[in-house]
């Protein structure tokens, strides 16, 4: 595969354990596992070197066999994927880190998250020991965790040694998470946004119609760049080509201070997913 422009353009952010991740990527939830490989391999057509994909999604073996056909080094793709619900635990977080391994074609991935805390269940903390584990025996480069809220944090930080390098959270025009940033910002975690278009419900704000117009981008284009610029890692899915080409082509323009302001006076609290308080058992 030759070199694409739109990947030099993508800006990296260091992980506190000096890790480098693309800040733009592909999310592929939702994508047919039987989809999943092409989807893949275009968006590696348009740019992307950041996959982000799960145990919970069944399509880690359509994103491995993309990256398998891409020829792509090794390491100029960084992957992730994320322990399901079922597998909390510190022995079973490793196993089914190799059984992903397994299906990625892999021997390694960039990032392993904890899918959701489901505090019920009681198990995120054990199951971290599990993640620190598979860092020291180099099944992952970096270790983080996904739909923490802070008391979440505040607990690994008490009873592990590992601070998480991200932490994965439903993050979109309408629910900004100041909070939750504020804390990573304090403690060193990167923040990734997940939906961070809500899932297409933003593109119909007033307010991202207006900007669209006067930038001459797509309201997609608009929410995205708004992500980057204030420091969110982010993954928009499609597995339409050219939505593809369209969410990585953000690079050459730049939202003023008062527009990004005005994204973040969206902010409802409304959240589109579960809350993490709650979910799980
Ligand atoms: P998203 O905000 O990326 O929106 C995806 C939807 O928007 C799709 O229906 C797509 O068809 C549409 N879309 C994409 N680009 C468009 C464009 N340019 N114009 C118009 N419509 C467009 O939602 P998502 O898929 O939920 O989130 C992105 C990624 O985040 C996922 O693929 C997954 O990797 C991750 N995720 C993680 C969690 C978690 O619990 N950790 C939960 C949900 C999603």
């Amino acid at each position: 595969m030759g070199s694409v422009e739109g990947m030099t353009q993508v800006p990296s952010i260091k992980l506190n354990n000096d890790v480098e991740i693309p800040q733009f990527g592909f999310g592929v939830f939702q994508i047919d596992p039987d989809e999943t490989a092409k989807a893949v391999r275009d968006a590696f057509e348009a740019g992307y070197r950041h996959i982000d994909t799960a145990q919970m999604y069944q399509n880690e073996q359509g994103v491995g066999q993309a990256i398998a056909e891409s020829g792509l080094p090794r390491d100029e793709v960084f992957v992730t994927t994320k322990l399901n619900n079922g597998g909390h635990g510190t022995e079973s977080a490793v196993r089914e880190l190799e059984k992903s391994l397994e299906r990625l074609g892999l021997d390694h991935v960039d990032l392993y998250l904890i899918h959701w805390p489901q505090p019920k269940q009681d198990l995120y903390v054990q199951t971290w020991r599990g993640f620190e584990q598979a860092l020291a025996s180099g099944l992952t480069r970096s270790i983080g965790v996904s739909n923490f809220q802070p008391a979440h944090l505040d607990r690994l930080a008490a009873e592990t040694d590992t601070v998480p390098a991200v932490n994965q959270i439903e993050l979109h025009p309408t629910l900004t998470q100041p909070e939750l940033r504020e804390y990573h910002r304090k403690h060193g975690i990167a923040t990734e946004a997940w939906s961070p278009i809500g899932q297409g419900e933003s593109l119909t704000e007033e307010a991202i119609v207006a900007l669209a117009e006067k930038y001459g981008r797509t309201p997609a284009q608009i929410v995205l760049r708004w992500h980057i610029q204030i420091g969110n890692i982010v993954f928009p899915k499609s597995s339409n080509p050219k939505r593809i080409a369209e969410n990585i082509d953000i690079f050459d323009f730049e939202l003023a201070d008062d527009d990004v302001a005005t994204i973040e006076g969206l902010n409802a609290d409304k959240r589109r997913g579960p809350n993490p308080d709650t979910f799980g058992n």
